[in-house]
């Protein structure tokens, strides 16, 4: 049997590793914890294994692997170095040294911004976002809009968790979107 035809392999662990916290950060959100799975050696290899299968079965070639702070940088950097990709970050105001560009978004309560070292991407370069969690999409979005100011193309978004009813990857222009656990 080839590699191709293997049966993708089951993400049940990786459902049983995550910890819902009721009332974190604030009243009302289930904060899905994902670190349980960083923490144990098997259900990291096993997502960063089914991040890869999901970056290699984009019709595109990808250049970088880009993360969004913080815990896109966990996931991002182990798929990049599987990969043999570079890794970028893509991060809230006010962290990086040097000259960035920035895109504001909304947030439930007030905005937020993300920046991006102004050299960080060459323009014509494909890339593959990743970050733990799709819940609004708010992120994402202002994620892929950084990216293409750069002149790159966003080829997909990957994500370790979408929640399903916010309805998050309708605001990601068209971008495929893969999520290893959908709630
Ligand atoms: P959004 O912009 O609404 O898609 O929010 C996505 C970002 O917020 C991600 O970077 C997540 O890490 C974080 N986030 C939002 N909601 C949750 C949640 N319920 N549990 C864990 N992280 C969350």
């Amino acid at each position: 049997m080839s590699a191709s035809v293997l049966p993708r392999q089951s993400t049940a662990p990786l459902y049983a590793a995550i910890r819902d916290v009721p009332d974190f950060p604030k009243p009302g959100i289930v904060f899905k914890d994902i670190m349980p799975i960083l923490a144990d050696p098997a259900t990291l290899r096993l997502s960063i294994d089914l991040f890869e299968e999901a970056c290699l079965a984009l019709p595109a070639k990808v250049d970088k692997i880009v993360g969004i702070d913080a815990r896109g940088f966990l996931f991002g950097a182990a798929l990049a170095y599987k990969m043999g990709l570079g890794f970028i970050a893509v991060r809230k105001s006010g962290k990086l040294p040097g000259k960035t560009e920035a895109v504001a978004y909304t947030l439930e309560y007030g905005e937020s911004t993300v920046e991006m070292l102004s050299d960080a991407l060459h323009p014509g370069e494909s890339v593959v976002l990743i970050d733990d969690l799709l819940a609004t999409g708010g992120t994402a979005a202002a994620a892929i809009k950084l990216i293409e100011k750069l002149g790159a193309k966003t080829m997909g978004a990957l994500f370790l968790v979408e929640l399903e009813f916010l309805g998050g990857r309708a605001r990601l222009d068209g971008v495929p979107v893969t999520a290893l656990l959908k709630y």
